[in-house]
């Protein structure tokens, strides 16, 4: 019996990735992501699924970003009671990403109630911290290269992609077809992270296309931010660095390390990392050394060059202290979290500094900042900006489009057809353009919901 993919998300966008694959009566959903964006594309959150939860035998997570793992806790609480297979780091990560998750729910719904913009009355949460952390029982960890079943007869195997601890691509094979998800691929010359493995065999392949479109620059993020730094201890400023808890947080942590011991930054600039989550990821580091270039010394740094912030009393306190200082919190894209106390209190000054890190979506306030408005709102109110803008080009935790081609060139043969998922249309398109042209290899981009032969 025929193989067969369904896109329920990740095509034509690069959020809420879900391949449903099916042989005869047997279903298997990779990822389990949620839509996030615009709102148009966040309504399809709520949209029940082609197929009844209970009547999915087996999911299987590629890393623990969100937009791969974070519709988890509705499929189990909707009826998914089977195991969820992904690799260590990724089930750790989950645990401190979903319950993070499920209690932003609820705060969005008591907002929507409070503000009575909601059509339904009471506004509910998609679903709740509690939903969250009774789904994470579900996970069972493998390690990666060792092959396992996660459906009698069909077999699975992770290898590394980089990006972020415990990320995968996934090899599945079932009914004679070899079928390659890449996950979401990291740099191969990423600044913490290793590079990603080579390709196995197969005979169908979806890549991420993220960055498509792009090459990166070829300046690393230390030659971006060191002067940045400078300037602001010079003018006795404070910098609000916006970031996501998992993976940016430490990568800008080990470049301000290494600025200081290169002395290019003065050693005694205070550095507060202001994100619970942040600070758990930092400390899954020392578990899983193979993952990523940092050795026990520099993992170690990664906890001694910041002053931790654990408690909101703690964070608020943060205010009354003078600058220079620089303080990293999330979320990256300034759309919640503790980052928008620090912007609303620093964006007015002209001593201070707001430093962007990565692509900043369409829409939201990383967006407007990077943007050079004069104002930007929050909590309600419009917050004047006269920090001055510094974006970082370098940080990216994606490998972009040659790297992309690189990786499908280390397949040992060309596979039978290519989807190019996980980029928003235009991305997927310049990288569907390069494997059709460049590598001469068949490929699509699929369209949401649609079906294709595996
Ligand atoms: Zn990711």
């Amino acid at each position: 019996m025929s193989v067969s993919i369904t896109f329920l998300g990740g095509a034509s966008t690069v959020t809420g990735s879900k391949y449903l694959v099916r042989q005869g009566a047997q279903t298997l959903l990779v990822d389990c992501g949620l839509f996030q964006g615009y709102k148009q594309l966040r309504l399809r959150n709520w949209t029940p699924l082609p197929v009844a939860p209970h009547q999915i035998d087996a999911v299987v997570l590629t890393h623990a970003h969100l937009d791969h793992s974070g519709y988890l806790p509705l499929l189990a609480r909707e009826g998914y009671g089977g195991h969820v297979h992904a690799t260590r780091g990724t089930r750790d990560l989950c645990a401190i990403l979903l319950p993070d998750s499920g209690h932003i729910q609820e705060e969005d719904a008591a907002f929507a109630n409070r503000h009575g913009f909601s059509k339904h009355a009471p506004a509910l949460p998609l679903y709740t911290r509690k939903d969250a952390l009774a789904c994470l029982k579900q996970i069972k960890a493998h390690d990666f290269s060792r092959t396992f079943e996660p459906i009698p007869g069909w077999h699975a195997t992770f290898f590394r992609a980089g990006h972020i601890l415990g990320a995968a691509s996934l090899l599945l094979e079932v009914a004679g077809r070899r079928i390659l998800f890449s996950g979401d691929l990291g740099r191969t010359d990423d600044f913490i992270m290793n590079p990603p493995d080579r390709a196995p065999a197969a005979d169908t392949v979806l890549i991420e296309s993220t960055y498509g479109d792009r090459t990166h620059p070829q300046e690393d993020v230390l030659a971006e931010l060191g002067p940045a730094l400078h300037r602001l201890a010079g003018r006795g400023g404070v910098a609000v660095v916006p970031v996501f808890a998992v993976g940016r947080a430490q990568e800008l942590l080990h470049a301000i390390d290494q600025l200081k011991q290169r002395g290019e930054v003065p050693k005694n600039l205070p550095v507060f990392l202001d994100s619970p989550m942040a600070i758990h990821t930092t400390h899954l580091f020392e578990h899983y050394m193979d993952e990523h270039r940092l050795d026990a010394k520099q993992v170690r740094a990664l906890t001694h060059c910041a002053t931790m912030i654990n408690t909101p009393d703690e964070s608020k306190a943060l205010a009354r202290r003078h600058g220079p200082m620089v303080i990293l919190a999330a979320s990256g894209m300034a759309t919640g979290g503790r980052v928008l106390h620090h912007l609303a209190l620093y964006a007015g000054d002209h001593r201070n500094m707001i430093v962007l890190t990565g692509f900043q979506s369409p829409g939201t306030r990383g967006a407007t900042l990077a943007s050079g408005a004069p104002s930007v709102r929050i909590h309600g109110r419009d917050v004047s900006v006269g920090a001055e803008i510094v974006q970082l080009q370098s940080a990216s935790a994606h490998a972009d489009a040659p790297q992309l081609e690189a990786w499908l060139r280390s397949l040992p043969s060309p596979p039978g057809q290519v989807y190019v998922v996980h980029g928003e249309i235009s991305a997927a398109d310049a990288l569907r353009q390069r494997v059709e042209h460049g590598l001469g290899w068949r490929a699509l981009v699929p369209e949401h919901g649609a079906t294709w032969p595996a």
